[in-house]
């Protein structure tokens, strides 16, 4: 890579910063990138460079928005007594999705994991138990990731917010749609037994 023209080298180190892509994928991005030409290439790079310029995160429920008004806040069409925490603006469209959910969202910007560094402080906490107190929530949804952290930071949130007698409930964790049972790792299993239900 050394040998590389400098900005040849730059281009492929700032490839490397994106998840999942190694020295080999940077480098094969790099040189099909300079086999583009100019009007994609620059199109591409202008897409970039005003990213942070036209889309910003709403100041009430941190979710990503280009215009005035945020999608995701408009009281007109969104039922304003759910409000459904998340840790990533991205999860909000995964949700959306499934076209099962009106509410409203928080995004908490990270989960729970001492080990690296990411305390309660750097959660989004305060402005949700400020929204929490003003709003009429009747129920309040935690929708993060079945991981430790996401355990973590629901147990946490559980603790928080039990305090106000407003109902807290997670996503049911059971078992990946089309998985055969004997292919499921145990604490899916057991996790799906604790949270089964009557049909
Ligand atoms: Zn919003």
């Amino acid at each position: 890579m050394s040998k590389y023209p400098l900005a040849l080298q730059q281009l492929i180190a700032s490839l490397k910063m994106l998840p999942g892509v190694g020295s080999k994928t940077a480098e094969r991005f790099a040189f099909q990138l300079l086999t583009w030409q100019d009007e994609p290439l620059e199109s591409f790079a202008e897409v970039i460079a005003t990213l942070k310029t036209k889309i910003h995160t709403c100041p009430a429920c941190n979710c990503l928005m280009d215009k005035e008004v945020c999608e995701f806040c408009d009281i007109n069409k969104r039922d304003s007594s759910l409000l459904c925490i998340i840790s990533s603006p991205k999860d909000a469209y995964a949700i959306e999705e499934t076209h099962m959910y009106k509410g409203l969202y928080h995004v908490l910007g990270g989960l729970l994991s001492p080990l690296d560094g990411r305390t309660v402080e750097r959660l989004n906490l305060p402005p949700l138990l400020q929204r929490i107190s003003t709003l009429q929530i009747r129920e309040v949804i935690v929708a993060l990731d079945s991981t430790l952290e996401g355990d973590a930071t629901a147990l946490y949130l559980k603790e928080q917010l039990g305090k106000s007698a407003i109902p807290v409930s997670r996503l049911a964790l059971g078992l990946p749609m089309g998985s055969p049972l004997e292919y499921v790792d145990g604490g899916t299993l057991s996790r799906a037994l604790t949270g089964r239900h009557i049909f």
